[in-house]
């Protein structure tokens, strides 16, 4: 930084940044609240139920969207008032609840999973390299979270128990191995919110990748 610059270490600044985009992602998941006027929460509970096939208990939500037991059970109530939701019994405990998506809440999925134009413009302004190292340093940042525990462990690759980061060091472009489905990808296909991913061992997680350029 200039000396003539007073103000904030870049450190802080990118933290101003990330805030700043917080701040946007928010409001537009507010101005996106669709017919049924979905709170955030309520839309992406819905996104996370569409995001595979499996039937969810609650408490899965509450960890994967970082929430509480009750804030969690509002929304779902909220969501099964308006239809978009189905509470059934689990086939495998009866005595478990699972949640899964009505059509309507489905269509409503699906009207969410279109990005809206200004955070797709936003998107846009990036190259492949800049979303790749954005999405490295995303990575590693909430590793370090989970591992203070500021935040729930979330279904990131760098907590997976399939992740191999740098297994093909000749490979620049795509330096990590999924050992799910057994292939190489790069930084600009880290998963932040996978499926598919177990959690490692604690002791075993792998550590964030180097940068692959
Ligand atoms: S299963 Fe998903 S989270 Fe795990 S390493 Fe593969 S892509 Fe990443």
């Amino acid at each position: 930084m200039p000396d003539d610059l007073p103000g904030l270490s870049p450190s802080e600044q990118l933290l101003i940044g990330l805030t700043r985009l917080g701040q946007a992602v928010r409001l537009s998941a507010w101005h996106n609240a669709g017919p049924t006027k979905l709170t955030p929460l309520q839309a992406d509970i819905l996104l996370f139920l569409a995001g595979d096939d499996r039937l969810r208990r609650q408490g899965e939500i509450v960890t994967a969207l970082a929430s509480t037991p009750p804030t969690v059970s509002d929304a779902v109530r909220a969501l099964t008032a308006k239809e978009l939701v189905d509470r059934r019994r689990d086939p495998t405990d009866t005595r478990a609840m699972t949640l899964a998506l009505t059509a309507d809440g489905r269509a409503e999925a699906e009207r969410l999973s279109v990005i809206p134009e200004p955070l797709h413009a936003a998107l846009a302004a990036l190259d492949e390299e800049d979303v790749a190292a954005m999405l490295r340093g995303t990575t590693a940042m909430i590793r370090v979270l989970q591992e203070h525990q500021a935040i729930p462990i979330s279904r990131t690759c760098v907590t997976c128990r399939f992740y191999r980061p740098d297994a093909h060091p000749d490979d620049p472009a795509r330096p990590h191995h999924c050992a799910f489905v057994d292939a190489p990808f790069g930084d600009g296909e880290l998963r932040l919110d996978c499926p598919d991913h177990q959690a490692a061992d604690p002791g075993t997680a792998a550590p964030p990748a180097q940068a692959s350029t």
